[in-house]
């Protein structure tokens, strides 16, 4: 064995343009397999378990016709020569896909060391995809004091964050991060790095803002920035007087509910609006509100009163009001919505769209049954439920883009875990039962952010995510990924 020999990857005719995508991430990515013997071993015990791919060591008797130079003079012995044919490539960016999709390639290509964030004299910024959000916002704020609209965990990447959205208290001023984009680098199928501008490739930089990772690995991305607010006002309200902390008579929290769902209708951009159920004690529900205002803390009390004094005097929350700087306010939401780092070097999920507010009778049966079936007495699995306000900047914006939710009212994402493994056996059968109260669809229409393994099925998945978009993206796949290089199980 010639301890110094690299991986050698062998074109064949059918393999080439795949072969292409890889030698050219290889370079980009200045990835290399380390020459130590374990290491040589290792990589190859992991080449050869990829179904489809034929492989030659040598102790194979094809080796030396394989392994033959042009120029005989030399005798060069790699220590594996592979013909790649059927196989797939996924790349990872923040690594926080909720159905592990970074992880579904034959070949994985982690782009978590390409972080490099430029902000230009127009205030666009340039940012390569293993950005993770919070580095992402403190670096364009100190750079200049820029904002984007995005996601608050700070550890997401902006590579999958970007592709199918990218929503954040933000939004609704500035829109989903996808709409920010102008431009981006991709590595497509055939081995071409291209620069995708509305000038140029307009089809494929529409497919990727919002149609995710079928398409090809974008490289960087081009953002056009906003100035960040001076003040985000962030607001919580909670219930602290209820039975049991933070939670309400299943009752109450269904009037308190359809309270908050008249009173966020038609609110300025500069609001954002969540609520947040959680398990109780059998009967009742944890119920909390929380936001943002970028403006002023009076105007914030002003747009807030009329739904704090809505709700009857006897179940009065508690209502903290704080103004903070731009950074301040990202990370007070960077842990749930206690606070975090920003700078990520320290350290079964679902959804549901309504357009419009859900009638009582359908809150009555989610409401009771997070109360009953959820409840500590009887669910054996941990869960949350979100809704979130969109609106605002996300329904104007669109044009050139994929996302096809842009009437979107609320968004909920429904969680069930548990602390440790194993996932508890009711816990998608749970979650399916709070969907199944708001609708009886199979696919509701959901945000691909929260990407649902479980509508693989049938691909429910394109009439959840892509109801209007699907066909169009399907054809942009043909034309540029034909055999399927970057297929996963929910990918055009
Ligand atoms: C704790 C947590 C909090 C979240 N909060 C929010 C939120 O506030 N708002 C919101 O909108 N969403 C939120 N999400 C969802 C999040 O936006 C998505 O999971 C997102 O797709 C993750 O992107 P990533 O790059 O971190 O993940 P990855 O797992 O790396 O990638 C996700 C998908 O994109 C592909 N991909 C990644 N990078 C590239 C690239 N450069 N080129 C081509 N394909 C690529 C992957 O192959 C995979 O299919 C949250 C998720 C988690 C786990």
């Amino acid at each position: 064995m010639n301890r110094g020999a690299h991986l050698v990857l062998h074109q064949s005719f059918m393999g080439m343009f795949k072969i292409r995508v890889y030698f050219f991430l290889l370079g980009a990515l200045a990835f290399s397999i380390s020459n130590t013997y374990e290491n040589i071993i290792n990589a190859e015990k992991c080449i050869i378990s990829i179904p489809d791919l034929t492989f030659f060591n040598q102790s194979n008797p094809g080796y030396s016709a394989v392994a033959k130079p042009f120029n005989l003079r030399l005798t060069p012995t790699p220590a594996l020569v592979t013909i790649p044919y059927n196989v797939t490539v996924s790349a990872r960016s923040g690594g926080h896909s909720y159905a592990a999709y970074a992880l579904s390639g034959n070949i994985v290509v982690d782009l978590s060391e390409m972080k490099s964030v430029v902000l230009n004299p127009d205030n666009t910024t340039v940012v390569q995809t293993g950005t993770r959000l919070g580095d992402l916002a403190l670096s364009i704020f100190n750079q200049g004091g820029r904002a984007l609209p995005h996601g608050t965990c700070p550890y997401i990447g902006t590579g999958g964050h970007t592709l199918y959205g990218g929503f954040g208290h933000f939004g609704r001023v500035g829109g989903l991060l996808l709409d920010t984009v102008v431009s981006a680098d991709i590595v497509l199928a055939n081995g071409t790095l291209v620069t995708l501008t509305p000038q140029h490739h307009n089809n494929l930089l529409t497919a990727i803002r919002g149609g995710g990772p079928s398409f090809g690995i974008v490289v960087s991305w081009t953002y056009q920035t906003l100035p960040a607010p001076p003040t985000t006002v962030k607001y919580l309200i909670l219930f602290p007087n209820s039975p049991s902390p933070n939670a309400l008579p299943a009752a109450d929290a269904l009037n308190i509910y359809s309270l908050w769902q008249s009173f966020i209708q038609n609110k300025p951009d500069e609001f954002s609006a969540i609520a947040i159920f959680g398990n109780a004690s059998l009967g009742n529900v944890v119920l909390a509100f929380a936001g943002t205002y970028y403006g002023t803390e009076e105007e914030a009390v002003d747009l807030l009163n009329p739904f704090i004094n809505s709700i009857p005097s006897c179940l009065r929350p508690n209502i903290s009001i704080e103004a903070l700087g731009w950074i301040e306010g990202l990370g007070s939401f960077a842990n749930g919505l206690g606070n975090g780092p920003l700078n990520t070097s320290l350290a079964p999920d679902s959804s549901l769209i309504t357009n419009s507010p859900t009638p009582e009778s359908n809150l009555k049966n989610f409401i009771n049954y997070m109360a009953t079936n959820g409840s500590l007495e009887k669910a054996d699995t941990s869960w949350f439920v979100q809704a979130d306000l969109y609106g605002g900047q996300i329904a104007r914006l669109g044009n050139g883009t994929s996302f096809d939710h842009r009437s979107a009212f609320l968004v909920y994402q429904f969680y069930a875990s548990s602390v440790m493994p194993p996932y508890p056996s009711d816990g998608i059968s749970f979650v399916d039962g709070i969907v199944k109260t708001l609708t009886t669809s199979p696919a509701p229409p959901g945000y691909p952010n929260y990407i649902d393994p479980e509508l693989v099925p049938d691909d429910l998945w394109k009439q959840a995510y892509f109801p209007t978009k699907a066909t169009e993206l399907r054809n942009i796949k043909d034309s540029v990924d034909p055999n399927g290089v970057f297929d996963f199980p929910e990918g055009f």
